[in-house]
């Protein structure tokens, strides 16, 4: 039993070995300097790491995935040769990692289809690898990041755990629907269209809200000590959970402009921005020696001292 579990295991090590050849040569079509960097193999998983001068599009990427099922489909030998370096070096093998290779070398290689002699792929390679293409089963891209600068990575799955893929992106496919309380996959979209337009006008309500008790805040500011502001406002929690403080910066200094006073706006942690019309907010910011960044009709920063100031 156990000796047939190794078997299982070793064989789908071999598929996703055997297909990392096969989508080797298919970036080497597209990029013919790469250089495989690193190759990751585990069962029906497969992770190539390969040099790049540029990213792959969502084309490319498509297209390698259909090419690497095409040949699994035309059920290409995959031939294992033992010869020595300069007849392997005349084939086009590659010899990846830059390691040294002994005189006599394994080169496996997978034709053109239907043409024998015409090579797809040739590599200098002492692993495993399945005798058909066709034993590989089925070929998916389920990752492709840049791992480092001018290094990318495709992750592979083959066999039956690309059946496996299809049933997990199903099934989260199922949990999005019953989420967003819809029968079926196919209304997931425009489910998820008008929910994103419903938070977009819930958002505008809020900013408008907020604009009103912004006014209604600034007519009863508290008195300042500070001699040139006429007023300061403690923003209340509420309108700090719903917008941003740059947000509300931005919707008072519309109303402030207008109104030729200055006013300090302030968090109880000590965030602060000065609206200045009458007077120059940064200036008077760095007269007060608060930590901060502006011009002369917005100062802002953190400085809890003007807690004690107002
Ligand atoms: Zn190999």
């Amino acid at each position: 039993m156990k000796l047939e579990v190794d078997k299982a295991q070793r064989y789908a090590k071999m598929r996703a070995h055997t297909a990392v050849h096969i989508l080797n040569a298919l970036i080497s079509q597209i990029f013919p300097d790469t250089r495989q960097e690193w190759s990751l193999v585990d069962e029906d998983l497969g992770r190539l790491d390969f040099s790049a001068p540029r990213n792959l599009t969502l084309e490319e990427l498509k297209n390698i995935e259909t090419t690497a099922n095409q040949i699994i489909y035309q059920a290409r030998p995959v031939i294992k040769k033992e010869m020595n370096i300069q007849e392997a070096k005349k084939l086009g093998a590659k010899a990846f990692f830059q390691e040294k290779y002994w005189e006599i070398v394994r080169v496996v290689i997978i034709p053109d289809e239907g043409k024998q002699n015409q090579i797809f792929s040739a590599e200098l390679c002492w692993w495993t690898h399945v005798d058909n293409t066709r034993e590989i089963g089925a070929f998916k891209i389920i990752s492709y990041e840049s791992i480092a600068s001018g290094i990318k990575r495709i992750t592979i799955h083959t066999g039956p755990k690309v059946g496996k893929t299809a049933q997990d992106l199903e099934s989260f496919l199922l949990r999005v629907q019953q989420l967003l309380e819809v029968n079926s996959i196919a209304h997931i979209e425009a489910k998820l269209q008008k929910t994103l337009q419903q938070l977009q006008e819930a958002q505008d309500k809020i900013q408008s809200l907020a604009t009103m008790i912004l006014k209604e805040l600034a007519k009863q500011a508290h008195p300042s000590k500070i001699e040139e502001v006429h007023g300061y406002i403690i923003l209340p929690q509420p309108l700090q959970n719903h917008l941003n403080f740059k947000q509300i910066v931005s919707l008072l200094k519309g109303e402030f402009l207008e109104k030729e006073k200055t006013i300090i706006l302030l968090t109880p942690q000590g965030q602060f921005a000065i609206i200045g019309w009458s007077t120059d907010a940064a200036k008077l910011g760095k007269k007060l020696g608060l930590k901060g960044w502006g011009n002369q009709y917005l100062f802002q920063g953190k400085d809890p001292k003007i807690l004690e100031m107002v």
